[in-house]
């Protein structure tokens, strides 16, 4: 998984690797891949408790959720479970 944390908005949202809404190639100048940039960055994880450990880590002040693009499949309306892969 990748964990995309974003400093302007304020966010750290988990994604799955085959994610369309990831950008290619992943990580830039100002979203390195692995620490925090201008903007912020991304952070490869194995679950989602480490990217919680991570965004709280790194960016303390961000906003935790999943994508609601590649973190919902197969998910009942209206519920709050977490799909597991
Ligand atoms: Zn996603």
């Amino acid at each position: 998984m990748l964990l995309k944390i974003d400093k302007r908005l304020r966010t750290a949202r988990l994604h799955r690797e085959d994610c369309k809404r990831i950008p290619s190639p992943v990580g830039s100048v100002h979203k390195p891949i692995g620490k925090l940039g201008r903007d912020g960055g991304w952070f490869s994880v194995t679950s989602e408790a480490e990217a919680s450990a991570v965004a709280r880590t790194n960016f303390p002040q961000a906003k935790f959720d999943r994508c609601q693009f590649c973190q919902t499949t197969g998910k009942v309306a209206g519920s709050a479970a977490v799909v597991t892969q």
